[in-house]
């Protein structure tokens, strides 16, 4: 197994676990502190490929600008047109680790860690460096299917 999903995996669980726990035993959830927690806390092995459900850096994303989303939008850096995301917290434009890495750079500048994908519509988040997926979301994913499908996520119309 590579590196990354090994840690993805471990994130992963110990954001789970911290959920089920707090439920389960009615005492206040363990607040995650900054990036560095991957503390595996035991209990069940879950999939690396599924979206967290939640993540401490969701307070981070911000409305849709008014004027929608522009799938279309070139890196505000290089130009490219290939593969671009978008900041959820400053809806800037910027290219993926696969071209120039240029929102790699813009979440080390500006420590903005949601993401979105213009190529698939999911969201990441750099700090959890895992896929998230939750209902906070659903305004920017909704809007960035409307640019590049032309019409809203299924069940969202
Ligand atoms: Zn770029
Ligand atoms: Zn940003
Ligand atoms: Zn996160």
């Amino acid at each position: 197994m590579l590196q990354a999903e090994l840690k993805a995996m471990d994130t992963f669980n110990y954001i789970v676990n911290v959920i089920f726990r707090s439920e389960s035993n009615g005492r206040a959830p363990t607040v995650v502190e900054g990036c560095g927690v991957k503390k595996r806390m035991g209990g069940q092995q879950l999939f690396a490929v599924m979206p967290l459900p939640w993540c401490p850096h969701l307070p981070e994303v911000r409305p849709v600008p008014a004027e929608g989303l522009d799938s279309q939008a070139p890196c505000s850096t290089c130009g490219d047109l290939s593969e671009n995301w978008v900041c959820l917290t400053c809806y800037k434009v910027e290219c993926s680790r696969f071209v120039n890495e240029h929102m790699l750079y813009h979440r080390l500048e500006t420590e903005h860690n949601m993401v979105l994908s213009y190529s698939d519509i999911s969201v990441w988040c750099y700090c959890c460096d895992h896929y998230v997926d939750n209902a906070a979301l659903s305004e920017a994913k909704n809007a960035a299917h409307l640019s590049k499908f032309g019409e809203p996520l299924p069940g969202m119309g």
